[in-house]
């Protein structure tokens, strides 16, 4: 096979995951010549503690370098949560966050960087030389793109509010309205994104959350436009099977701008790239279909069960993409 670049739109888990496959797919890192850059949401990432914290960063590079808890799918291995109980003491907000106690140290060395004066990008770079993920991290930009969440609460009145606050701590019950990506008319792709994109042989769109990890990276001004007019195709993978998100909610994401949760539905919401869209090719699971003009649509198993299953399904997707 002759060396392949790939670009890929990640968020946390499911973007780790599938990342592990492709990974297995190309080889990487055995057969070096092969690279993959991974552009990573940063709309989840918050500051607490005075520490900046990066979820779905760490998820990749956790998961990608072999520290990962695999029950939980975040966070590191042989966690202890003594820091998170004594906060809690404290009463410092926010308990709700589960901050582990290894976890903690990553957010520490981020957080002194950055405040020296480091962007996000050579933060996690220096990070990275710890973990070795085998594949390029870059956040999607280096300037604060933050998920915001505009809810309906008691008495018909609103409020708005972080990702994080509404995910975990309301485990997304709350209804959500509208999502805000704040900073985001003001955010530039992060030293990278955009050569990564230009120069790609194939841009993937992993099977993330079409709204709060996919959607925020597209919203980084330049980003899809990249996408649109760059060289290589583009191919989506589906996170809706059969109606319903594997992990997460990305049904209440969906429904908030919109759009049903269906593999086809948000194949729609993507696009064809010939007309004005992203996707050149679309991804479902077996069971599901989807016809949207323009984009070639293949029928596949898209579990994630393991890497021998995610490596198949990179596969086809490198296929459609004609590499
Ligand atoms: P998060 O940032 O941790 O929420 O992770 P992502 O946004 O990267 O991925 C979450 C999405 O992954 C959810 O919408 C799930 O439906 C999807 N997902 C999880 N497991 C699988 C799987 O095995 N197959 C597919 N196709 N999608 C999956
Ligand atoms: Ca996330």
């Amino acid at each position: 096979m002759t060396p392949v670049k790939v670009a890929v739109l990640v968020g946390g888990v499911g973007g780790a995951r599938f990342l592990v496959g492709l990974k297995a797919a190309l080889g990487v890192p055995d057969s070096a010549a092969h690279e993959i850059t991974a552009l990573v949401n940063v709309g989840d990432d918050i500051w607490l503690h005075g520490l900046r914290i990066c979820p779905d960063l760490d998820t990749c590079m956790y998961t990608l370098g072999g520290g990962i808890d695999p029950e939980r799918g975040w966070g590191r291995a042989g966690e202890s949560w003594v820091v998170g109980e004594e906060l809690a003491a404290y009463g410092a907000e926010a308990s709700w966050f589960g901050l582990g106690d290894r976890d903690v140290a990553t957010h520490l060395v981020r957080s002194r960087m950055l405040r020296e004066g480091y962007p996000l990008s050579a933060v996690t770079e220096a990070l990275c030389a710890r973990w070795r993920p085998g594949v390029r991290l870059l956040p999607a930009s280096d300037d604060p793109v933050e998920t915001h969440v505009t809810v309906d609460v008691e008495d018909q009145a609103q409020r708005t509010m972080h990702f994080q606050e509404w995910w975990i701590r309301h485990q997304s019950r709350l209804p959500a309205r509208r999502f805000i990506f704040l900073g985001a008319g003001r955010a530039r792709p992060a030293p990278g994104v955009l050569d990564a994109i230009a120069t790609a042989d194939v841009v993937l769109l992993a099977p993330s959350n079409p709204v709060v990890s996919i959607g925020t990276i597209l919203a980084v001004p330049g980003v899809a436009d990249a996408l649109r007019g760059g060289p290589a195709s583009v191919v989506g993978l589906s996170p809706i099977i059969g109606g319903r998100p594997l992990r997460g909610m990305a049904d209440v994401c969906l429904a908030a701008i919109g759009v049903d949760t269906t593999a086809a539905a948000v194949g729609q919401h993507y696009g064809a790239r010939n007309a004005g869209g992203l996707l050149d090719g679309w991804l479902v699971h077996e069971s599901d279909r989807a016809s949207i003009e323009g984009v070639t649509v293949r029928a596949v198993p898209l579990l994630m069960t393991d890497v021998a299953a995610t490596a198949k399904m990179a596969r086809h997707a490198l296929e459609v993409a004609g590499v």
